[in-house]
């Protein structure tokens, strides 16, 4: 006889825990099949560990919806389970006159999404802020923070196996049956498990991973793309309080500049386009290009100072040049298999929405 399980999430990184400790809360049993031997290995483990506001998505789009409401439970999440964070806001800053009418736009925009708590300042005003910074405006947006992501996957797990579910490492699904008639065949590292629900979470190899999926149509399956972000970190006392992040670019947020809860600072994460999701080596020839984006917003960044720190990769569904796209969460509604749930292309802000995420999830099976 196979064995069987209610529910199963593939992939421990934040989202995949979050959406399974909101299924376990639920009453449901709920396994979490992780191909690697740790929690929090992947993309999740890679960020900026920012807590996004929710200013720059586009109107309506889950990016913006989930952000904004992610971002509440956040806080108040690790407040409850204290996990460590820190409300410390971000500077958006202009560095030239040309780069307003992107702070006006993103001011706009950020209202739009329910952020109602930006405030202008003049340079003089950011300068009393941040006495090291050099703009010639900036926007605050006081509800920015940071977290401790490990932390926040470590309450996760610990809240989901208190309800009575199950974390399994070393264990990936190598494929699965979606057109079984009792429910959702998987392969798992070559044990076969039944299932009613399954929620693919598999982050960098969400799409490949469905592509292996019998009986799902290969219409439902976007192209993969990689897009690494390279971080160095700052030798030396950080010179800020608060994030800066410059006018944003096509495929990222600028190098910024972000801080983690020790306080130090880090640069990035730039945008290198990659052939594969572990190609995760930070090449010091890319720091060149940091000292004169850096500079353009700290004048007083010292030769030699950044060294190489680590890269993340964005589990992109468009290519190079292509607009945005919002984060794909496919249902039975959207797709006719029942029980499964693909997450594709859940980038920047998944971490700060991974909440939201999972209670949306929730709702669709
Ligand atoms: C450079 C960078 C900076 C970012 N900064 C921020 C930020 O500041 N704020 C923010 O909100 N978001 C940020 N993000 C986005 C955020 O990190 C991600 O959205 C989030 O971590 C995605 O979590 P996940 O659980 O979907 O994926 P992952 O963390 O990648 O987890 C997927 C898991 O699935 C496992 N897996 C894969 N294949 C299989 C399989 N076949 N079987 C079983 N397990 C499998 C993997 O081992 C992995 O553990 C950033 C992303 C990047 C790349």
């Amino acid at each position: 006889m196979m064995d069987k399980v209610e529910c199963v999430v593939i992939g421990a990184g934040v989202v995949g825990l979050a959406v399974a400790r909101a299924l376990a809360l639920g009453g449901r049993e709920v396994m979490v099949l992780e191909a690697s031997g740790a929690i929090g290995t992947g993309t999740s483990s890679r960020s900026s560990e920012v807590i996004h506001a929710g200013l720059y998505y586009p109107e309506g789009s889950l990016k913006a919806r989930l952000c904004v409401q992610g971002r509440q439970l956040l806080y108040a999440y690790c407040a409850e389970r204290g996990v460590p964070h820190r409300r410390c806001g971000k500077l958006l800053v202009a560095t030239s006159s040309e780069q307003l009418p992107a702070l006006q736009a993103i001011h706009t925009r950020a209202a739009v999404n329910g952020v109602h708590d930006l405030v202008w300042l003049t340079a003089e005003q950011a300068r009393a802020m941040e006495p090291e910074l050099r703009c010639v405006a900036a926007l605050l947006s006081p509800s920015t923070g940071i977290v401790d992501s490990h932390g926040l996957m470590l309450a996760l797990q610990g809240d989901l196996e208190n309800a009575g579910g199950l974390v399994a490492l070393n264990s990936p699904v190598i494929s699965a049956d979606c057109a079984a008639s009792d429910g959702i065949v998987l392969d798992a590292a070559g044990t076969p498990l039944l299932a009613d629900v399954v929620v693919n979470a598999a982050g960098l190899h969400a799409a490949a991973l469905a592509g292996r999926f019998a009986g799902f149509s290969a219409i439902h399956v976007p192209r993969a793309y990689f897009a690494k972000g390279n971080y160095f970190t700052l030798a030396g006392r950080a010179p800020f309080g608060r994030l800066i992040y410059p006018a944003p670019e096509a495929a990222g947020l600028g190098v910024h500049l972000t801080l983690d809860l020790g306080g130090q600072a880090r640069f990035g994460p730039d945008v290198e386009w990659v052939q594969t999701p572990d190609d995760l080596m930070v090449n010091p020839a890319r720091g060149d290009a940091f000292y004169a984006e850096v500079r353009k917003y700290w004048p007083g960044l010292p030769d030699g100072a950044l060294m190489p720190g680590y890269a993340g990769i964005r589990p992109k569904i468009h290519g190079p040049g292509a607009p945005q796209t919002d984060f794909v969460i496919q249902g039975p509604a959207d797709h006719g298999m029942r029980g499964l749930v693909n997450l594709f292309g859940i980038e920047s802000p998944g971490l700060t929405s991974c909440l939201a995420i999972a209670s949306h999830v929730a709702g669709l099976v």
